[in-house]
């Protein structure tokens, strides 16, 4: 196992958003009715599963959701004091909040900054316009999301991430191109830009269905990740996972972990726990969740056995995705049985230009990063 595997990271999952977005299928529910007592919840099973983690040393932690924003700051530092009671940090741990920027009011900043251990903000802003915000059914505006991220930098909050959406139905590529110089004017070191998939399940789905949303076709989708590309570069931000962008260095630790087979555990939820050998996960209801750990039992809804090749299929599909590729040594150190069929299956790839490599690894060029689901699905193994 490569170095990697020394990261390890907390994720909490706060289940509660006070509107949905019409694109979204994560788990949560609006009524903030449950907020306390899900708290508590937390805390216990927090504290009831730090045995699984006896002799790791904690190099992130990740508060999602939902909107974790809901929570008050001092909401917030209970959990996080009963995680530091109970597990093994590292010195300096990154320890994210994921906020919406409605939230990010100048007092919850300051409290924040405060009473709390966060270090980082991930900000979901997905775009710069108020009419696009509205189509998505987002709650702020493009004033408060510039106001949020200014407030938080005076307060002292310089780890940002800020996530935008692409790929949007009537999202033109100039008003996508506007979008990523407010975020450079912002002067944050982190974005994340994903394509909007419209996912069963959503609001957006049913508008496709009754005719009334249109998904993008190809050709501009194609257009604005290539404008994307185009900015990152000229402004100094490396592409260092197909959706994320950093400064030099400043990559998410916690999501960087998830790429390069980090050992987590997941509290709250629907959270997944993944341990090398094992991925398991929580019960997605938040009623069953509570009333599980009101009789004392970790909330497991299922677990299963991570064999060898799907194991070398997530190596596969996080590694091609980041900026470093697959590693030829740790492809032959961890997967000798699949190492020379990957080396026969890539060679398409590079004779056209669409996977690059140097002394030590695979990666994918700009042209391949374009089409990067179809390469990484065709060099996957079944079982
Ligand atoms: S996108 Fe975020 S804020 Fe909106 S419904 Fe989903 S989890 Fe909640």
């Amino acid at each position: 196992m490569s170095d990697h595997h020394r990261n390890y990271g907390l994720y909490l999952h706060i289940p509660f958003c006070k509107q949905l977005c019409y694109y979204c299928d994560f788990h949560f529910t609006v009524s903030l009715r449950w907020k306390e007592p899900m708290v508590q919840a937390l805390v216990k099973e927090i504290r009831m599963r730090a045995g699984e983690a006896a002799d790791w040393v904690i190099t992130s932690i990740y508060l999602g959701g939902g909107t974790p924003s809901v929570l008050s700051p001092q909401e917030l530092q209970i959990l996080l004091n009963e995680v530091a009671a109970h597990y093994t940090m590292a010195p300096d741990p990154e320890i994210t909040l994921e906020a919406n920027p409605e939230d990010l009011t100048p007092s919850y900043l300051t409290e924040l900054k405060s009473i709390t251990t966060i270090n980082r903000l991930s900000v979901g802003i997905q775009s710069f316009s108020d009419s696009h915000l509205k189509v998505m059914n987002r709650r702020h505006t493009a004033r408060q999301a510039m106001d949020a991220i200014k407030n938080a930098q005076q307060k002292g909050f310089t780890n940002i991430n800020l996530d935008l959406i692409y790929a949007l139905p009537g999202l033109n590529n100039r008003q996508w191109q506007k979008n990523l110089e407010i975020f450079h004017s912002l002067e944050v070191p982190h974005l994340s830009a994903y394509h909007l998939t419209i996912e069963p399940q959503t609001v957006f789905s049913y508008y496709q269905k009754k005719g009334r949303l249109k998904p993008v076709g190809d050709a501009v989708s194609v257009r604005h990740f290539q404008t994307l590309m185009d900015f990152s570069r000229e402004a100094g931000y490396e592409h260092y996972e197909i959706s994320n962008f950093a400064r030099p260095g400043c990559y998410s630790k916690h999501n960087l972990g998830y790429w390069t087979g980090m050992y987590y555990l997941g509290f709250g939820p629907s959270a997944h726990s993944f341990s090398g050998l094992e991925r398991s996960w929580n019960v997605a209801n938040n009623t069953q969740y509570l009333q599980e750990l009101e009789n004392e039992r970790r909330p497991l809804a299922e677990k299963e056995i991570i064999t060898p090749v799907m194991s070398y299929n997530e190596f596969v599909l996080t590694a091609l995705r980041t900026m470093w590729g697959v590693s030829f040594e740790e492809l032959h150190h961890r997967f000798p049985e699949y190492s020379s069929r990957f080396e026969s299956g890539i060679q398409k790839f590079v004779a056209d230009g669409q996977v690059l490599y140097n002394h030590s690894a695979y990666f994918l060029s700009n042209k391949g990063k374009l089409m990067a689901d179809y390469i990484i699905s065709d060099l996957m193994q079944v079982e």
